[in-house]
């Protein structure tokens, strides 16, 4: 049994501060499309999006999935979608919620090149360094945090928390 931490880890507040700086670090490279591993980062993805506010701008999505009703990674990454985008000589900026052991972002990467795009830029909600297992680093990054796992702001246990405006930690008891 899992239940929230007493207070959110990260705020409504400080999530939109911090997602004012990130769209203007992500202005400086014109990005032709983003690229949003579902379900984790769709309300990331769309909150950055809109910030970043470029017409020419696309999003696409694909689905990415390593965890089943766990809060463990298992290694095996699946990833589906990305067949029905137009990924060559395109600039991609892939966005996914959270970089943990790094296997799906480094498996995204490795399927992306293969479709012959311009250039692949990553960005993260959050970074837990310290679980990393494969190499692999985000170009842009919402929030360090430690390793704790977290809900809220898109992310989910077991599809739960995914709507709550705030980061929260899940604590076991
Ligand atoms: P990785 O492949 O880097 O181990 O894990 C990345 C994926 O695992 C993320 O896209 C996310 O779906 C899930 N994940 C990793 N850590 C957490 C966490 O603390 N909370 C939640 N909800 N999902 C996590
Ligand atoms: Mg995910």
């Amino acid at each position: 049994m899992y239940k929230l931490s007493k207070a959110p880890l990260i705020s409504a507040q400080q999530i939109d501060t911090r997602l004012e700086s990130l769209a203007q670090e992500l202005k400086a490279f014109d990005f032709d499309v983003i690229l949003s591993a579902l379900t984790g980062s769709y309300m990331f993805s769309a909150d950055i999006s809109r910030r970043i506010a470029n017409p020419k701008l696309q999003i696409a999505f694909i689905k990415a999935s390593s965890y089943g009703d766990s809060t463990e990674s298992n290694g095996k990454v699946k990833i589906s979608g990305l067949g029905d985008i137009d990924i060559k000589d395109k600039r991609i900026l892939v966005i996914d919620d959270i970089l943990d052991t790094g296997n799906t972002m480094k498996s995204l990467v490795e399927s992306l090149a293969e479709l012959g795009p311009a250039s692949i830029k990553t960005c993260v909600l959050l970074n837990k360094e310290s679980r990393r297992v494969v190499d692999c680093h985000a170009d842009f990054v919402g929030f360090e945090i430690e390793n704790k796992f977290v809900v809220g702001y898109g992310l989910d246990y077991a599809n739960d928390y995914r709507t709550l405006p705030e980061i929260w930690t899940l604590e076991e008891v």
